[in-house]
């Protein structure tokens, strides 16, 4: 649901990234807004390189890029008189998880201060078990190495909730995964998002894992917004002939197994060689001159929203 009455946890403004490189000044977040509201769920969607994954990142204040400039704003509105916290499940649990570590001690470091061992011990075997791992004593006691993808991934997620998130940030957090891990992985967030009343960020490539799950879908491309809008909206109705392309290379439950996907014809270009006027317009049909010359603007109407010169949202 997307209610525009509910308060913000989020709110992303403008946001720009640039850095130099080689005397060059490469931007690739140029001007990405949207919120989270309290309890929300919303998604970040595009292609790798669109710089879904930087404008993550600055969402906790870290540096996504060494001497970067970070311009517009990110302001949470506090919970209780204290900050929100955020949480984040990355990718890979192999890369984010410790390799010397036995999985209890790297939870262990995200519970709150002022848990004796012993309470520590039982609350690390409670949030292992929360996450659907069959034997969470024993998971508790295992080094990575030693539990399956999808078993390091609920660990990851274990690790996360320990921290009593306001906003889980989960960036590409099925992509390692095989089809079946990944629905599990994606279900068990669901859940506990549901029992803890913590707000999602979903960051995916795949707009079809958006559907049923978010409410919000926030379509990126080239380091800028193009599309947003409730998820059933876009999903049933997409204006901008990027998200069209997404949507329709999503493989659909009932086509042949031997059916060919659409693809979006070429690649995302890297930041320092994005085109002038829209940025897509070496891969879109409708491209016009004009389209190669002028930035399209923002234009809004209710909750959507669209950045595109031939098409109306
Ligand atoms: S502005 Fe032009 S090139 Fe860009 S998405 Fe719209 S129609 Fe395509």
């Amino acid at each position: 649901m997307d209610d525009m009455s509910q308060a913000k946890l989020l709110e992303v403004s403008h946001l720009r990234i640039a850095f130099r490189r080689d005397g060059r000044q490469v931007v690739p977040v140029r001007d990405v807004s949207f919120s989270v509201p309290e309890h929300g769920r919303v998604a970040l969607v595009g292609e790798s390189g669109c710089g879904k994954s930087l404008t993550a990142l600055s969402l906790a204040g870290l540096p996504p890029i060494d001497r970067a400039e970070v311009g517009g704003s990110i302001s949470f509105t506090p919970i209780e008189g204290r900050s929100p916290r955020l949480a984040y499940v990355f990718q890979n649990p192999t890369e984010s998880l410790n390799p010397v570590m036995r999985v209890r001690d790297q939870i262990r470091e995200a519970l709150p201060d002022g848990l004796s061992r012993r309470a520590g011990d039982d609350r690390i075997v409670e949030l292992l078990a929360r996450t659907g791992l069959p034997d969470p004593v024993r998971a508790a006691s295992s080094f990575p190495c030693e539990l399956s993808g999808g078993q390091q991934q609920r660990a990851m997620i274990a690790m996360a909730l320990a921290a009593q998130p306001d906003l889980l940030v989960a960036d590409e957090p099925t992509t390692a995964l095989d089809v079946t891990t990944q629905r599990e992985v994606l279900d068990l967030m669901d859940s506990l998002a549901a029992e803890t009343g913590m707000a999602v960020l979903l960051i995916t490539h795949n707009l079809g894992l958006v559907a049923g799950r978010m409410d919000t879908v926030n379509v990126m491309y080239a380091g800028t917004v193009v599309e947003s809008g409730p998820v059933v909206e876009v999903l049933a109705d997409p204006r901008h002939p990027y998200t069209q392309g997404l949507l329709a290379a999503v493989p659909a439950l009932d086509a042949p197994r031997d059916a060919p996907l659409a693809d979006i014809p070429g690649t995302v270009p890297p930041p320092d060689a994005w085109p002038p006027g829209c940025a897509f317009a070496p891969r879109c049909s409708l491209a016009t001159d004009r389209c190669r010359s002028e930035i399209p603007a923002e234009t809004r109407c209710g909750a959507r929203s669209l950045a595109c010169l031939l098409r109306q949202v």
